[in-house]
């Protein structure tokens, strides 16, 4: 019975997956509804899993008031406790102050969880037209350094001075996390995004590491391409590309030109993979201050993200329910968000996928 255990833990990930797998009590989620339009679409996903009977039981959690000090930011320590014991969760966006100088809260998030790597697949959706139809990618951020390792100072009067950090630990994580990924999802090539002709150290160890890994997959193409190509390349012809890895910065960058492919940010999601199978999953978006509290927002961004939880949580049946329901009412048409061109609002959107299920 034990190797059959161990088996199956192999198998379905980890231990707290493993014991969801044989117990039918409802499994806890940590829930940071977020900033901006954030608490308006988390509304959303939890009317629609609980329409849909998710045996999910939310702990929602609020970006403090305050700094807290074991934190050093306005994250609280309780709510990273929540999802260091869940294991998993649903993160809104979180506003980020422009040069106010306290920690980013969703930097705190990676760095604290050591959410390595962020997944953003981006595929063109049935029935929503765009410049193109044959857009199926994922996009693999490097998440916890490069340029984000918040290492800026003021070297003299009028000169500053960032830090990009590269390290061969965290990139052969990530790295072997893209392939890995690849070989899973039956995905054919890799493609790892780089400006090592410039940033020959830093750009030039990603290469080296992502190398490296590629030798141990043989089964899958590798190659290495030029951030402002593969820019140009991605507005050109999208299908020339299926997993693409890269550091941090790049990541950012070329998931929200991926967005644009699709129809926009109203509709990417994300998955932030942890050390220890920690998995946090976030819209792609920020908190689209312009329409917060408007009833406008579109929350597939989040709630496909809320579905990637559930695969996580090979709760594959309920992800194919609702992950449907998105899709079938985008591709009606008859209710659709502002950012698609429609006149429903929010709510709107959120019970026609609610009579979708
Ligand atoms: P944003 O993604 O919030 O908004 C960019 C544009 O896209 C805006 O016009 C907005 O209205 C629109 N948009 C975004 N999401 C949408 C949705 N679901 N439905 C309809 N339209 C949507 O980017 P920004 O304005 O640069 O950033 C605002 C704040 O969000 C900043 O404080 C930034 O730091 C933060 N941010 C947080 C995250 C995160 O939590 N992961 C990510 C990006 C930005």
């Amino acid at each position: 019975a034990s190797s059959g255990l161990q088996l199956l833990k192999r198998t379905l990930g980890n231990r707290s997956t493993a014991a969801r797998f044989f117990s039918s009590a409802p499994i806890r989620a940590t829930l940071f509804p977020g900033d901006g339009i954030g608490p308006e679409i988390a509304e959303s996903v939890k009317q629609i899993f609980k329409a849909d009977d998710v045996p999910i039981e939310w702990e929602e959690h609020y970006v403090g008031t305050e700094i807290d000090p074991r934190t050093q930011s306005f994250l609280t320590w309780e709510s990273l406790e929540s999802v260091r014991k869940n294991q998993v969760g649903l993160k809104g966006p979180m506003a980020t102050p422009i040069g106010k100088g306290h920690r980013s809260l969703n930097l705190t998030l990676r760095k604290e969880l050591n959410l390595y790597a962020n997944v953003r697949p981006c595929y063109s959706l049935p029935g929503y037209k765009t410049r193109y139809d044959n857009v199926n990618l994922i996009t693999i951020r490097e998440n916890t350094e490069g340029e984000y390792s918040g290492l800026e100072h003021q070297v003299v009067r009028g000169v500053v001075e960032s830090l990009k950090i590269i390290t061969r630990q965290a990139s052969l994580r990530v790295a072997e996390y893209a392939f890995h990924y690849a070989k899973a999802h039956g995905r054919e090539r890799v493609s790892a995004i780089h400006k090592a002709n410039i940033m020959q150290k830093t750009d030039g160890l990603f290469l080296k590491c992502c190398r490296e890994v590629a030798e141990k997959y043989p089964e899958i193409k590798y190659e290495e391409v030029v951030i402002d190509n593969c820019c140009m390349m991605l507005v050109k012809n999208p299908a020339l590309f299926d997993v693409l890895v890269m550091p941090n910065l790049y990541g950012d960058i070329i998931s929200d030109l991926c967005a644009g492919l699709v129809g926009g940010l109203g509709l990417t999601p994300s998955c932030n993979i942890g050390e220890g199978g920690i998995a946090l999953a976030e819209a792609v978006h920020g908190s689209a201050p312009d329409i917060a509290g408007k009833n406008l927002a579109n929350p597939t961004a989040l709630l496909l993200s809320g579905v990637s939880m559930l695969r996580h949580l090979n709760l594959h049946d309920k992800a194919d329910q609702i992950q449907n329901a998105i899709l079938n009412t985008i591709a009606e048409g008859k209710y659709r968000t502002a950012d698609l061109g429609g006149k429903a609002k929010t709510t709107e959107f959120t019970k026609a996928i609610i009579d979708h299920l």
